[in-house]
């Protein structure tokens, strides 16, 4: 039984299909992100396929929703360390 691996928006849970305009967001562990086409992401980032590791979207409006909810998170992150200052 083949294993059908499909790719989902991250965002809007749109499949993908033949189109190729998607983004890729990897986060880092250093508060970091990057955003870059799919097309430009490497192969084995694709492969390695782990949860929350690689998100998907299906566009720009999902890619950029989903960075802006990272910033959120680590711009708290930052207040906190930041201790208050
Ligand atoms: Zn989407």
């Amino acid at each position: 039984m083949p294993i059908v691996s499909q790719i989902m928006c991250d965002g809007c849970q749109a499949v993908k299909k033949e189109t190729n305009h998607w983004y890729t967001m990897v986060i880092g562990d250093d508060h970091e992100a990057c955003l870059r086409p799919m097309a430009f992401t490497p192969s084995n980032l694709l492969q390695a396929g782990a949860p929350g590791v690689v998100q998907y979207f299906c566009g720009r409006l999902c890619a950029i929703a989903a960075l802006d909810r990272w910033m959120e998170g680590v711009t708290a992150c930052a207040a906190a360390e930041s201790n208050g200052g």
